[in-house]
């Protein structure tokens, strides 16, 4: 997926100016980290990507099309297109990590053949497959996290968009889940890791995007 801001801002009802003249480009197939301060927009911006949120100004294009040009059923469509991972994971401690991987597909109304194939697909990208009948609270931290990315993924988005993934992880576990982001990147999966763990974006020698109060201070431009 190709994306592009240009001149973006976000301003909430609140009055809070969350993102001003944003622009940047991520290519299709580009892997890129986003930094900044704690209420630097990060979130905002990738809110903004998934519809959840809608610019107040400026333009989001996606793959050619501009976002405020979508119609209401267009947008399930595109965020089904978006695979998200969160730092606190958010998985369902009442149910296996089977059926935790299996939701986005179940909400999307596939077979169940279907989705058995693409849950264990989605589970050996990330080295769980033996754990698919296990429920995710017996899991270790870094594994609850690779169940998520699993969850993220099992839609094969084009998209990969991930909030501060690392953020509860040790520096060997965190190195990890940058490598499976790295390897889903390999196979054409536009991907955006938003993080403030500086160390650790620096190792990954990728394009680094810079937020600070709402701007692009670095990293931005078009291109
Ligand atoms: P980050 O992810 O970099 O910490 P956020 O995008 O969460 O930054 O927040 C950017 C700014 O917007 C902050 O000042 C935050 O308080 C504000 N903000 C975030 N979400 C909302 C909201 N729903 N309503 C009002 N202000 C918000
Ligand atoms: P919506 O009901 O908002 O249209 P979709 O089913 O289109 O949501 O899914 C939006 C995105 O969120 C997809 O990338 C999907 O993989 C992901 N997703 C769906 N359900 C969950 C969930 N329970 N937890 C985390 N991500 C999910």
């Amino acid at each position: 997926m190709e994306i592009e801001f240009q001149r973006v801002g976000k301003k909430y009802e609140s009055g809070q100016e969350a993102l001003s003249q944003v622009s940047f480009h991520l290519q299709q197939g580009e892997m890129a980290f986003l930094t900044g301060h704690s209420g630097a927009g990060k979130s905002t911006l990738m809110k903004l990507m998934m519809m959840i949120e809608r610019q107040t100004s400026g333009q989001i294009i996606v793959d050619g099309v501009d976002l405020r040009t979508l119609s209401r059923r267009a947008i399930p469509q595109h965020r089904r297109r978006v695979g998200v991972v969160f730092q606190n994971h958010q998985l369902l401690f009442d149910r296996s990590v089977f059926h935790n991987v299996a939701l986005p597909l179940q909400v999307s109304g596939a077979d169940p053949q279907q989705i058995a194939k693409r849950v264990r697909a989605a589970l050996d990208k990330v080295g769980l497959l033996d754990k698919e009948k296990y429920n995710p609270m017996a899991l270790s931290g870094g594994e609850q996290q690779r169940v998520g990315i699993a969850r993220a993924v099992v839609n094969k988005p084009q998209l990969l968009l991930a909030d501060e993934p690392t953020g509860n992880l040790d520096p060997k576990l965190s190195a990890e889940i940058m490598n499976l982001f790295q390897e889903f990147n390999r196979v054409g999966v536009t991907v955006l890791v938003a993080s403030h763990d500086l160390a650790l974006v620096a190792r990954m020698r990728h394009r680094v995007l810079t937020l600070s109060q709402g701007r692009m201070v670095s990293g931005g431009g078009f291109g």
